[in-house]
């Protein structure tokens, strides 16, 4: 079962139905931009690389993925884009589904209809479950904290000066030192790698066709 961007983990465990599946998650290029490759990805157990030793892994649960916050997708809560209204599955529910601006039905998104499905509460984590990462693409780390495009060259420049000599993305997101990230970027750049690393920064949910979008400076509440 693919999670994809607009689900992770947490949120297909609420439904004992899909226990039996194996999640993975893959990342799209349904837009022409190539560095959204990979920031959605799988990590395979294998001892040797080869389809019978990846055909096990998926059917024994020796997956873990790496995720995106849904909250970015275009419809994780529920609103009305143009009556700038955004609300949480529970919001919508005292609302009636109904817009408290123009009193026509809500959109509703993806949360919601884990709440409706969920046969379990939030937070609920299964036996066996499979490890995962919630991670945001450095492009839009360094996009967030220097208040640049993530698609201008100045962005870009500074994506590509961190990754220098052979270092991978996945390296610096998940397991470069604090002192060596410290000898690449600036010191902003470096607490938020950080801060991204323990699933620390807040999105404000997309909802109606709208991108969610991260918080810089706050921290998450857990
Ligand atoms: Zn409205």
């Amino acid at each position: 079962m693919e999670t994809g961007l607009s689900s992770d983990p947490e949120m297909n465990w609420r439904l004992s139905s899909l226990d039996r599946y194996t999640l993975v998650s893959n990342s799209d290029l349904h837009s022409f931009w190539p560095w959204r490759i990979g920031r959605e990805a799988n990590i395979f157990n294998l001892t040797e690389l080869s389809y019978d030793e990846l055909i096990n892994a998926i059917k024994n649960k020796k997956v873990s993925t790496i995720e995106v916050d849904p909250g970015y997708g275009k419809y994780h809560f529920d609103g009305h884009r143009n009556c700038k209204v955004s609300m949480s599955p529970e919001e919508t529910k005292k609302n009636n589904n109904l817009c408290p601006v123009c009193g026509k039905p809500l959109v509703i998104g993806v949360l919601n209809r884990v709440e409706e499905l969920a046969d379990r509460p939030k937070g609920f984590i299964p036996e066996n479950a499979q490890k995962f990462f919630k991670l945001m693409p450095l492009s839009e780390i360094i996009s967030m904290v220097k208040g640049w495009k993530f698609s201008t060259k100045k962005n870009i420049n500074e994506y590509y000066r961190i990754v220098s000599g052979g270092r991978t993305e996945y390296y610096i997101l998940l397991n470069a030192s604090e002192e060596e990230l410290l000898a690449l970027t600036e010191k902003d750049i470096v607490e938020n790698i950080l801060k991204n690393r323990k699933g620390d920064i807040e999105v404000k949910p997309g909802y109606d066709g709208e991108y969610g979008i991260p918080v810089y400076g706050n921290v998450k509440e857990k």
